[in-house]
Parts: structure tokens; C-alpha cells; sequence
């Protein structure tokens, strides 16, 4: 079945975001003089405020900090309705938030805060891939 959700387009700032989904790699902006992690990319850093920003290969993997229930969307979601949405605690620091999959949003209480995750990519077109987090058993 073709991707029938939202494209994004990147940007100067958000081709190496790309370029390493495209093959399977989470790629994380770095300070490269704080050498905190954040999300989302950004020219200065949020911590410290230098524009020295470089990429790390992060290790794809995180917890989950906190999800909700969407019931409703537009588009190609609203087909996918009810999924769920969470914050994702990257190993390297800051948030991603994320389609969660590997989870049951018909049963909200099964999912649980702090569940290990993995990121997996969806090829969206010849060019773009979606990161998504997926739960992992412990
Ligand atoms: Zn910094």
C-alpha cells in the first residue's frame, strides 16, 4: 500500500536527519561544544546557545516518557485511528515525539510509561523515510 500520510521536505537543516533514516541510521543533532543532544534539529544549540551543531548516529533506542490516545486525525491517519502518540526519552537525551507502534491504543492501560523502545523507519517515498518508535519487550 503506497504512503498516503504527510511528506515531509528537508531542509539544509534537516537533510542529515534524512539522509541517515533513509539508511535505517537515527540521526541526532550534537552541541559540539556542550556535546548535549537535542531534538528537534535547530542552528543554535538550546543549552548552551553556541551554532557549533554536528550529528551523532544515535543508538535507536529510548523509553517511553509519556503517550496519548489520538481518536481522530485527518488524512491517512484518520484511517490509522485510534493509534497512539508519545514522547520518547532518547538514550543520548532530550524527547522525540512519535507514532508509537507495537502497542494496543484500543487498551490504553496495557501501555506503560518507562517501556523500553526501538526505532524502526517506514520508506514514505524514494526519498524519505519515517522514524517511528516501536515498544520492545524488557
Ligand atoms: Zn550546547
Amino acid at each position: 500500500m503506497a504512503y498516503n500520510k504527510p511528506i515531509p521536505t528537508p531542509s539544509s537543516l534537516t537533510q542529515p536527519f534524512f539522509d541517515g533514516a533513509k539508511e535505517g541510521k537515527l540521526m541526532l543533532p550534537r552541541c559540539q561544544d556542550c556535546n548535549r543532544v537535542h531534538w528537534y534539529p535547530r542552528h543554535i544549540c538550546p543549552f548552551c546557545h553556541s551554532d557549533s551543531i554536528g550529528w551523532i548516529e544515535g543508538s535507536g533506542e529510548g523509553r517511553v516518557h509519556t503517550f496519548a490516545v489520538q481518536y481522530r486525525a485527518f488524512g491517512g491517519w484518520g484511517q490509522e485511528a485510534p493509534f497512539v502518540t508519545a514522547y520518547i526519552d532518547l538514550n543520548e537525551g532530550d524527547r522525540m515525539l512519535t507514532v508509537l507502534r507495537g502497542v494496543d491504543a484500543n487498551d490504553p492501560g496495557s501501555i506503560r510509561i518507562g517501556s523500553r523502545v526501538r526505532v524502526e523507519f517506514e520508506q514514505a517515498s524514494e526519498d524519505i523515510s519515517i522514524a517511528f518508535w516501536r515498544v520492545v519487550e524488557e
